[in-house]
């Protein structure tokens, strides 16, 4: 039986690989299934699942945790470092899908113990990509991508030389706003941004696809991942988001990937692998969709693709100011604290603050300048906030 554990279980990702092991429970044994404030559905999960052991991140829901558990003979713990001791846990296979810098710290225990990390926990990456990928070569640990472009690239890039890539192209359906006049932009909602075109996904990244911050976290994790320099990797807005990424070869040939969008592709993918398994995912019917589109992204609508450029040309700790930076200023858009054009305004000031006073530079990364360059950018971004805020 392979060993699996889920970190945040209760999410849209772990909610599809739930469905996943859930479909074939004699092939697994569950360790453990981490969540938030969801305490309900994570005990549910952990009934159905038959797990060891449940954790919150909460440690005021234990309670309510345990009670929902009681009798049933399933572990249960909260807080953070309770966190930490289920990703020690031995298990064959880990899903890293907590969402924002929260997961890094699992993701890096959990390669520790040698395992393999299904990783869609993309902000690990961008934060700490360096350290995420020497802690799983110095443990014999592997780490297989969870985000549908980098699957696919994944894919394309089976029996392949790296050498002889020469680019890199990652899709974007373009978000709720792909269409919207620029002058109406800074008007947007966070409900409207809330809506995505063609996936179904948290609020968190739905927003950040409308912001394309998805797509710029993306373009660092493909560099970060794959070794690709920034020149190689290029993004193409495709509205009907079927084909996922395309690997361009010295030969001029383009594979590309193309599936619906289903995370379970991407989850099952990783699941299986090296093997492909029957997944339950709708089978493509071209003839009937008939058309694909694609059109260059613009800069003016989606900055934060260019700020993604400035943080893989600064290199050192920007990743992870960056990323907190962008967390920050999405909690005040929900908030309403800030617009929707001022996010990118905000990240944009705290790179250029921190890398004035030289806080990004570091010559071997370690998690805790990764710690502290993320608390420092949530506090200039918070102030950031309050000015532009003010302004607004
Ligand atoms: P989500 O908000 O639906 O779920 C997040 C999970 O993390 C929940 O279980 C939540 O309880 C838990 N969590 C939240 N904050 C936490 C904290 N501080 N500590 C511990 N646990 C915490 O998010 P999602 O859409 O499933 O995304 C998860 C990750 O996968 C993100 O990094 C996202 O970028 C990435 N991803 C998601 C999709 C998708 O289709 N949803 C696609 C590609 C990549
Ligand atoms: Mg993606």
């Amino acid at each position: 039986m392979k060993r699996v554990s889920i970190f945040g279980s209760t999410g849209s990702i772990g909610e599809n690989t739930v469905d996943l092991i859930a479909r074939a429970p004699e092939e697994y044994h569950v360790v453990a299934l981490t969540g938030g404030r969801n305490v309900d559905r994570l005990a549910e999960q952990a009934i159905a699942l038959n797990a060891e052991l449940a954790v919150t991140c909460f440690p005021e829901l234990k309670q309510r945790l345990a009670d929902r558990l009681s009798g049933t003979g399933i572990a249960v713990a909260a807080g953070e470092a309770a966190l930490l001791e289920a990703a020690a846990r031995p298990a064959d296979w880990i899903m890293s899908a907590i969402v924002g810098a929260a997961g890094l710290q699992p993701g890096l225990v959990a390669l520790e113990q040698g395992t393999t990390l299904a990783l869609a926990n993309k902000e690990s990456l961008v934060c700490a990509g360096a350290l995420l990928m020497e802690t799983a070569r110095t443990h014999g640990a592997s780490i297989l991508p969870v985000d549908s472009e980098h699957s696919a690239v994944a894919q394309a890039l089976v029996g392949e030389e790296i050498a002889d890539v020469e680019r890199v192209i990652i899709t974007a359906s373009g978000g709720a706003f792909r269409d919207w006049p620029l002058e109406r932009l800074p008007d947007a909602t966070p409900e409207q941004a809330s809506s995505h075109p063609n996936w179904d996904m948290g609020q968190r990244i739905t927003v950040d696809s409308a912001s394309m911050f998805n797509k710029a976290l993306e373009v660092i994790e493909t560099r970060e991942y794959f070794g690709f320099s920034p020149a190689q990797i290029e993004v193409l807005v495709h509205p009907q988001s079927l084909v996922h990424a395309l690997v361009g070869f010295n030969d001029g040939a383009l594979m590309a990937h193309v599936g619906p969008p289903d995370m379970r592709h991407a989850i099952g993918y990783a699941l299986h692998y090296p093997e492909r398994r029957r997944l339950p995912v709708e089978r493509l019917d071209l003839a009937k969709i008939g058309q694909l589109d694609f059109r260059a992204p613009c800069e003016r609508r989606w900055p934060a693709l260019r700020l993604a450029r400035e943080v893989m040309g600064r290199g050192g700790l920007s990743g992870a100011a960056f990323n907190a930076a962008k967390e920050q200023a999405l909690d005040a858009f929900l908030a309403r604290q800030i617009r929707f054009t001022d996010m990118a305004a905000v990240v944009e000031e705290v790179l250029n603050a921190m890398d004035g006073d030289g806080a990004l530079k570091c010559d071997r990364m370690r998690l805790d300048h990764v710690m502290e360059t993320d608390h420092l950018a949530r506090k200039c971004a918070a102030e950031a906030v309050l000015k532009i805020g003010t302004d607004a």
